[in-house]
């Protein structure tokens, strides 16, 4: 058996393409279905619903032999255990820091002002401004970043943009690009010794499907 573990919204709809390519189809979509172990018309593959952020460890600790999650969500998790062979090029964005756009935010990097940073990326955020030399407090968020410069939780914010929709909605401008991700297939090293006559063939037609 080969479980693949995914995440709800556009990590699924983007890699249902390439599974359709490798002969996988599920029978059931997670956006209406509440199962969390969805069959697919091969007996012996099965995909598993979890959080984006939960991939790797399931990954890691052989809870699923193969998954895709964020080149985000890899940096932050650190990739132990982990084989990573592929750029599967989907979900793009960029990782930026953003601001109120009456923050003049060059001034006061310029200044060496300390800055407070909110972010569910505290590592990436960390290891950013760490090598420009700039002091910060992170203050760790779950969720809708955008919020904290508004409210005085925060100068700055370290989070996702893809559009920049979410951020003119609130008054707020991406200033700084730290790293542009998209989502990487994720192997368990082991699985990959042990089921190799399965994982290989899956791993190359993805290969050969992104192109
Ligand atoms: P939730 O939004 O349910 O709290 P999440 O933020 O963990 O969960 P998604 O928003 O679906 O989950 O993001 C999953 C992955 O998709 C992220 O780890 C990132 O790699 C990528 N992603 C996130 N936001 C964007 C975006 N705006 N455009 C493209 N890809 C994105
Ligand atoms: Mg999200």
């Amino acid at each position: 058996m080969i479980t693949i573990a995914l995440s709800k919204g556009r990590i699924f709809d983007e890699t249902v393409p390439l599974l359709k390519a490798a002969g996988i189809v599920t029978r059931e979509n997670p956006e209406t279905s509440r199962k969390l172990i969805l069959e697919t018309n091969r007996r012996n593959v099965r995909v598993i619903i979890v959080r984006a952020t939960d991939v790797p460890t399931y990954v890691q600790f052989g809870g699923a032999d193969i998954g895709v999650a964020g080149k985000d969500v890899l940096d932050e998790h650190g990739g132990d255990g982990l084989y990573t062979p592929l750029d599967l090029k989907i979900a793009k964005c960029r990782m930026m820091v953003a601001v109120r756009k009456d923050f003049d935010y060059a001034s006061a990097v310029r200044q060496g002002a300390r800055l407070k940073i909110a972010t569910k990326y505290v590592q990436t955020a960390r290891e950013h401004f760490a090598n420009k030399g700039v002091h910060v407090d992170l203050i760790k968020l779950y969720g809708s970043m955008e919020l904290a410069p508004l409210v005085g939780l925060a100068d700055a914010i370290v989070d996702l943009v893809s559009t920049g929709s979410t951020l003119k909605a609130n008054g707020l401008v991406a200033v700084e690009e730290i790293v542009r991700i998209s989502s990487r297939l994720v192997v368990n090293q082991a699985a990959l010794k042990l089921k190799r006559a399965q994982l290989q063939p899956l791993i190359d037609t993805f290969t050969r499907a992104v192109g």
